[in-house]
């Protein structure tokens, strides 16, 4: 059966989200490594679904693979207000196994076993791990187009999205540079992992495909979770209509001549902020200065799509501390306010200014703050500070800034708790999570993936789940869950 062409010709898209967490236990009486943890977390996952792999009733993904970091996949969203709900959902949930487990821990070992839940990048043995945003993006536009296009762009937005990483040589904005060498390096040649090159579109593979981006940092900001869904979008809309009407998105010559150095030196942006970036067209660039002619490049496509493009994020509803009379207009030119906001502020050089909604400035805000209170702080006391800023079981500096309005909350608990609960209900992820929920009431053994649902016994049943968009119900799923009754 034919895409329907709405979902070929317009802007609309599906978006998700996958976090790895890092974990550990301090205070216990005895060793206990992180492995162990993991499983002692997953240990209820185990007896629920006989497997460390499981979808939950929002329809998101929850899985430990060998290892020890946990992930959760948020389920299909068509707007980025909805991931970050689905976002926050998963920190809930790894949150409350951790502190079941923790519970386990005392029981069992004594003492005042503490797990923690690292909502980001880098583990204490130095090794890197990940959060992939997945955008459903047409077929028809090359990955070799969209990964030339996008990169200078990813690279960049870290100016906002990064996620700030204390280093023995000095602090800079992103988590990973120095890890992704590699992937980014690599990304002008055969193997770019700057995206995943796997092609899982989970989806019709003649009309899409899924783009799996890796070289993000995780976000404990809500403001920063969001903004790199919406900011990429923008980018990806004007990438795909380039390509559909065979013109050029203006994005064709800001390829970087070595990614992996703009990379290192966009995150060392506070040592040098006007750092020159050599791009293989011979000319070279600010990273400032390339997110600007992304801005406007964007802008000047959206006044021309702006309706097509807000039909595409209708189901965006507005979200607090973001401008409520823009936000009754337009979803998109919310999105193209905060990004203008946030370019001109750091033109301005005032960092503290984005310490409410950048991670890496509520960091260095409180690295600061505490070093001049305290000039004999020593790394070792700042890192632990800075794990605990990304400790989502058991941390407290984020928490403390959210409560004093030092961060920005786009969504209220309330919000986020209704997420841990519903899938979002315009995407196929509304099916899966009522199946979900039937098999577990009936007590019936159920496997799923993103595209199948499938009750194991007494008697094996399936339905098959192709379209990300459609919220709909069909005999096929009818069927199985007259199984489930
Ligand atoms: P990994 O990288 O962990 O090996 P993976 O990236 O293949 O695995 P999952 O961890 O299962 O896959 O996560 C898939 C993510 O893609 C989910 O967040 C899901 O909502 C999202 N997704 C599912 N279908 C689509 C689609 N058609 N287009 C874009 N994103 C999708
Ligand atoms: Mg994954
Ligand atoms: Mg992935």
């Amino acid at each position: 059966e034919p895409v329907p062409s709405a979902e070929m010709d317009g802007f609309c898209r599906i978006f998700g989200v996958e976090t790895e967490y890092g974990v550990a236990v301090t205070g216990a009486n005895r060793p206990v490594d992180a492995g162990q943890v993991a499983m002692t977390m997953f240990q209820p996952v185990v007896s629920r679904s006989r497997s460390t792999n499981t979808y939950l009733t929002n329809g998101s993904r929850l899985y430990l693979d060998v290892g020890s970091h946990p992930e959760y996949a948020t389920a299909e969203a068509r707007n980025p207000r909805e991931a970050l709900a689905q976002d926050l959902a998963g920190e809930r949930v790894m949150r409350n196994l951790a502190l079941k487990a923790q519970r386990k821990l005392r029981e069992s070992y004594g003492g005042q076993a503490t797990i923690h839940v690292f909502k980001n990048n880098v583990d204490s043995a130095g090794h890197a791990f990940g959060c992939h945003e997945n955008y459903l993006v047409r077929r028809f536009v090359p990955l070799e187009t969209i990964e030339r296009q996008l990169l200078p762009f990813l690279i960049t937005r870290q100016l906002y999205t990064g996620a700030g990483r204390m280093t023995p040589d000095g602090f800079q904005i992103t988590q990973r540079a120095d890890f992704l060498d590699e992937a980014v390096s690599s990304a002008t040649t055969r193997s770019r992992p700057m995206v995943n090159t796997r092609d899982e579109p989970h989806a019709d593979p003649d009309a899409f495909r899924r783009l799996h981006v890796i070289i993000g940092d995780s976000n404990r900001s809500q403001w920063a979770t969001w903004m790199k869904l919406a900011v990429t979008h923008l980018v990806l809309c004007v990438i795909e209509d380039a390509f559909r009407r065979g013109g050029s998105s203006g994005f064709e010559d800001w390829a970087f001549a070595d990614p992996a150095a703009a990379n290192r030196t966009v995150s060392r942006f506070l040592d040098a902020p006007d750092a020159e970036l050599s791009l293989a067209s011979g000319a070279s660039v600010t990273a400032l200065e390339l997110q600007r002619r992304y801005h406007s490049a964007v802008e000047s496509f959206v006044a021309g799509h702006r309706e097509a493009m807000d039909a595409a994020l209708a189901g965006e509803t507005s979200m607090r501390g973001m401008s409520e009379s823009t936000a009754a207009v337009s979803p998109t030119a919310v999105i193209l306010e905060q990004w203008d906001r946030v370019l001109s502020v750091l033109e301005q050089g005032d960092y503290d200014a984005l310490a409410d909604c950048a991670d890496w400035a509520a960091k260095r805000r409180v690295f600061k703050a505490l070093r001049h209170r305290r000039p004999d702080v020593t790394f070792v006391q700042l890192e632990q500070l800075e794990l605990d800023y990304h400790d989502i079981a058991n941390g407290r500096l984020y928490g403390s800034l959210a409560d004093r309005s030092q961060m920005r909350q786009l969504l209220t608990a309330d919000e986020t708790e209704h997420a841990v609960h519903e899938a979002p209900q315009d995407t196929r992820a509304a099916l899966r999570g009522r199946f979900v929920e039937a098999a577990l009431a009936s007590g019936a053994q159920f496997s799923a993936d993103w595209t199948h649902l499938t009750v194991t016994a007494p008697e094996r049943r399936e339905a098959v789940l192709l379209d990300p968009f459609s919220a709909a119900s069909t005999s096929e799923f009818e069927t199985l869950m007259n199984t489930l009754r």
